[in-house]
């Protein structure tokens, strides 16, 4: 079981860890700053004893870093290890912003997530709805920006299972989770928005910056895409 430290502190940069064993060309630790892929979030990359992390991924309880060949640890080794801080800040930044987004949204028209892809560039979410267009999308970005001024706290804490499935409106994220956790995560956006989520978010929300749409699809009859960047 890898020691999440990203959960600790989400603005960890550099750490130290030891050399659990290797995976093909992974590597797997007893502790990381890395965020792996997952929730719709890209991983953090970066490096581990100056080798290059290209990607990192979660299988089970473990988080596997990989590494651009060749690699050289050894079970034991004492290594450091360093996050691409301004990609990474830039997830985070795009996450909450994501997280409001998806607030905004339901608000307005009831609508529910349906996927979503946050990377450091450009991030989408997909949301079940029939009906809109571009002056809609600045209409709830203008309405995201406005709520991300405020300079809303980013909490989290962790709730029992129970607890958080009789607390509405995190009864259907939390129904999302695999079946076998029996605390959840949760990530509360000021009195915006608050979800089971384990991902990595800003602790403020004045960190966020200028969000802007960039554009819409339609992805079937009642999926609508909306993709947008922070600036
Ligand atoms: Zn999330």
């Amino acid at each position: 079981m890898t020691r999440k430290l990203f959960w600790e502190d989400m603005y960890l940069r550099e750490f130290t860890a030891r050399v659990e064993r290797n995976e093909g060309d992974a590597v797997v630790l007893d502790q990381t700053a890395f965020n792996p892929r997952g929730g719709g979030l890209v991983s953090d990359t970066g490096t581990v004893q100056g080798a290059r992390v290209v990607e990192v991924t979660k299988e089970g309880e473990e988080i596997l870093h990989r590494i651009e060949p060749p690699t050289t640890f050894k079970p034991g080794d004492l290594v450091s290890g360093t996050l691409d801080w301004e990609r990474r800040h830039r997830i985070m930044r795009m996450h909450t912003t994501a997280h409001i987004l998806s607030s905004v949204v339901n608000r307005e028209t009831g609508a529910l997530i349906t996927g979503n892809q946050i990377s450091p560039e450009e991030s989408r979410v997909d949301f079940n709805l029939e009906s809109f267009d571009k002056e809609k999308m600045s209409a709830y970005i203008d309405s995201v920006n406005k709520a991300a001024s405020r300079g809303l706290d980013v909490r989290t804490y962790f709730m029992k299972r129970d607890e958080a499935m009789a607390v509405p409106g995190l009864v259907k994220l939390a129904k999302a989770a695999p079946p076998t956790l029996d605390v959840l995560r949760i990530v509360e956006i000021g009195d915006v928005d608050t979800q089971a989520d384990g991902g990595v978010h800003v602790k403020n929300t004045s960190e966020i910056g200028t969000v802007v749409g960039l554009r819409t699809e339609n992805k079937g009859k009642s999926n609508r895409r909306m993709y947008f960047t922070v600036r």
